[in-house]
């Protein structure tokens, strides 16, 4: 039976419709769900009985449950489970403008990313479009507020799961629901080529982030196997097509790691790969985990690449610390549960 939460309202037009009912049902049903935020279905009291009968009997409502949250400052981490006993965690971040939501895609991940913890687990499943509105759902509620942007960076590659994926982003930009801007969406991937391709074409105008953190295809293959698949002049292409299609500019997310990746000579490379493009670089102090070989880049050394990219023409930023007591690197508390 599909989930409630996992219908667009397109969906649910059509589903009235099919039952001989009115299309504007459907925009009860999302008010009920995302503006009023009732979760029985028998509480719809502007829909008959018959009706309400009609939605219980087709949808289910399983509402995944948090079974544990930690706090550390301005970042809370979050794991679910899930109605099959798998975990997923979410990190809610408090930023001056606004709290952000870093929301998982997939159980597990299948591209093994070096320095990433959430890689060690291979994936499981993906995660059904309803899992990731109900990241968000369980969050707001649990805190009382409305998130102000969603970043789909948690645990899980998002374009490994493309039409959950987009069908999650359809659902939470409806202004008739959750009504988060596309603007206030992103979108985070290792670089799945095709799928880049695809995505320039999805209606919704969110923010495209790559993960390149290499600016060289040997050292990228190293850290991260998809680029055997998918090498750098191959990304940049897609990247370039992607710029081309929406003119939105593309974050390129970049994890400093002490002497692997943040030389001189390395921010002098990918100054040059991206030179007069609309992109900006996101310089991300590395999360140090317990199983992996990596150690973070100083910050001395950070500084240096940064000022290097800027002498360069490239627009660069330092992302903001959250959470790294609380084992914010994504997959770190999945990990913790399945040892
Ligand atoms: N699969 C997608 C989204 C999930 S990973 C992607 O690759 O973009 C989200 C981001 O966190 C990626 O840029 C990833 O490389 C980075 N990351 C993974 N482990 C990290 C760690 N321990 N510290 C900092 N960033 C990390």
């Amino acid at each position: 039976m599909p989930n409630i939460y996992g219908l667009t309202k397109e969906d649910l037009e059509n589903y009235f419709l099919s039952i001989n009912d009115k299309k504007y049902r459907a925009i009860q049903v999302y008010e009920w769900l995302y503006k009023k935020r009732v979760k029985d279905i028998d509480l719809f009291s502007n829909i008959k009985k018959e009706i309400r009968d009609k939605l219980k009997n087709d949808f289910d409502t399983y509402f995944l449950k948090i079974v544990k949250k930690e706090e550390d400052g301005l970042a809370k981490k979050y794991l679910f489970k899930l109605y099959d006993d798998e975990y997923i965690e979410a990190v809610v971040m408090e930023h001056d403008y606004g709290t952000s939501i870093c929301v998982s895609s997939q159980v597990g991940c299948n591209m093994a990313c070096r320095f990433c913890e959430s890689g060690r687990l291979k994936k499981v499943r993906n995660l059904e479009a309803y899992e990731m509105v109900e990241q968000i759902l369980a969050v707001e509620e649990d805190l009382g507020i409305r998130l102000y942007s969603v970043v789909i960076m948690g645990i899980g590659e998002p374009l490994d799961n493309y039409d959950n994926v987009t069908k999650f982003i359809k659902i939470i930009n409806d202004p008739k629901g959750i009504e988060l801007g596309a603007r206030h969406i992103t979108l985070s991937t290792c670089g799945l080529v095709p799928k880049i391709y695809e995505l320039s074409h999805f209606p919704i105008q969110i923010n495209l982030a790559i993960s390149l953190h290499a600016p060289t295809d040997e050292l990228r293959n190293k850290l991260m196997p998809v680029n055997k698949v998918y090498n750098i002049p191959t990304l940049i292409t897609a990247i370039k097509d992607y710029l081309q299609v929406t003119s939105r500019r593309v974050t390129l997310e970049y994890v400093m790691l002490n002497n692997v990746n943040d030389s001189i000579d390395h921010a002098k490379e990918l100054a040059h790969l991206f030179k007069g493009m609309n992109i900006y670089v996101n310089l991300i102090p590395y999360n140090e985990t317990n199983h992996l070989e990596f150690n973070r880049s100083s910050k001395t050394k950070i500084k240096a690449f940064y000022d290097e990219l800027r002498k360069n023409g490239i627009n660069v930023t330092i992302r903001k610390e959250f959470g790294s007591n609380i084992d914010a690197a994504c997959g770190q508390l999945r990990g913790s549960m399945k040892k």
